[in-house]
């Protein structure tokens, strides 16, 4: 609300109708009221009315925390502290490592995605939390697990078919996250949003990802703007005239049905001439109808949004390692066959490699080198359990 005696009056007489209409009355004694710059004239005023506490920022509001500037770390910490209480790590030693597998995947869901979809997380608290659930995972414990680990971070946390174990890559979830606001406000499938017209605060990389990912159909053209969206064949009229886009003020490229014809209040140079015949020529058969606008996602087949699959499209596809999740057997088996894939079991070549003392020929037989391909396929002793 406005710092001023009028709003304020305004709102006390709408809660009290609200009361009176609902019998569900507001109880004034227990709400607060955060100045936001703190030197509001009329506070005192505007605390008479409405009877409320004053609350200095940063507050912290249905779990959020709010502030009007960088949020304080010690906010942020609170959410690290939260996920590393969830993680048991006391008893982390007696579980088996496809336990605390599940246990870090279901934690990571329902902790810090609530607080990235709003506010984003500092790269030193995604750091942070990473590293919690590393330690739990490899050592089981809150200790080092420096020597323990046998397969990075990076790769654990990949989707099943790029071969990771598909626990949430917090950097990755997070810009995915920011992107799908600017989607929603976009997107007209729920009708409209209240929030669609307010300003939306996301990194200059999160605008790149969406200008990139979408593509526009034109239907009743509210939706679409004309300068900046692919609506054109799947290019926008950057891509096609950027000599034209040039000439454009920047004030009016966010206008949606912004006529091109607008521009032609100064002289067009050779080069912009070129490229309004070439945009001319692609939309001058291009027709406005009674539908809306749709939004299409450009790297899914049907058009559904799905950033986060997207943003691990540049790991490389994995369909061999499908056939180990498709299994029947308990996810620790899995887990030691994902390990024996990548060659990462504590095998006597693996044990040499970390400077660790380790017998080279193979127990069983005692014939050749204990290696991880050794040991389940080529070993006579194996044969004996595949035949
Ligand atoms: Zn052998």
């Amino acid at each position: 609300m406005d710092p001023d005696v009028r709003e304020a009056r305004a709102i006390r007489a709408l809660l009290e109708l609200f009361g009176d209409a609902t019998g569900l009355s507001i109880n004034l004694g227990k709400c607060s009221l955060s100045p936001i710059s703190g030197k509001e004239p009329d506070l005192a005023n505007i605390i008479n009315i409405l009877g409320c506490q004053v609350v200095e920022l940063p507050i912290n509001y249905l779990g959020l925390p709010l502030h009007h500037g960088a949020i304080p770390r010690k906010y942020v910490q609170s959410l690290v502290d939260k996920v590393a209480a969830r993680l048991p790590t006391w008893r982390g030693s007696l579980m088996a490592r496809s336990g605390r597998l599940v246990w870090i995947k279901s934690m990571m869901t329902a902790v810090p995605i609530y607080t990235m979809m709003a506010n984003g997380l500092p790269t030193w608290a995604r750091d942070d939390i990473e590293a919690c659930c590393r330690r739990f995972f490899w050592a089981g414990a809150d200790a080092s697990s420096r020597s323990m680990c046998a397969v990075a971070w990076p790769v654990v946390a990949r989707p099943l078919e790029f071969g990771g174990l598909g626990v949430l890559d917090l950097r990755l979830m997070c810009l995915a996250l920011q992107v799908r606001w600017l989607w929603l406000r976009r997107c007209p499938e729920d009708g409209d949003r209240t929030w669609a017209g307010l300003p939306l605060k996301v990194a200059p990389e999160v605008h790149c990802l969406f200008q990139a990912s979408v593509t526009f159909v034109v239907g009743d053209g509210r939706r679409t703007l004309f300068w900046t969206d692919s609506w054109i064949n799947g290019k926008s009229v950057e891509d096609v005239a950027p000599a034209l886009l040039g000439m454009v003020s920047k004030r009016i490229r966010p206008s949606p049905r912004r006529c091109p014809m607008g521009v032609g209040s100064g002289s067009l140079g050779g080069g912009a001439h070129g490229s309004s015949d070439q945009l001319w020529d692609l939309i001058r058969d291009v027709s406005l109808s009674q539908s809306q606008d749709r939004l299409l996602w450009r790297w899914s087949p049907n058009g559904q949004f799905n950033a986060y699959r997207l943003l691990h499209e540049g790991s490389i596809h994995r369909p061999e390692i499908a056939i180990v999740w498709k299994t029947w057997a308990p996810l620790r088996v899995k887990l030691f066959l994902w390990l024996a894939w990548q060659r990462r079991i504590w095998t006597a070549d693996q044990r040499r490699r970390h400077g660790l003392e380790a017998r080279a020929a193979c127990y069983l037989c005692n014939s050749a080198d204990e290696t991880c391909d050794h040991l389940l396929i080529e070993c006579s002793f194996t044969h004996q359990v595949w035949d």
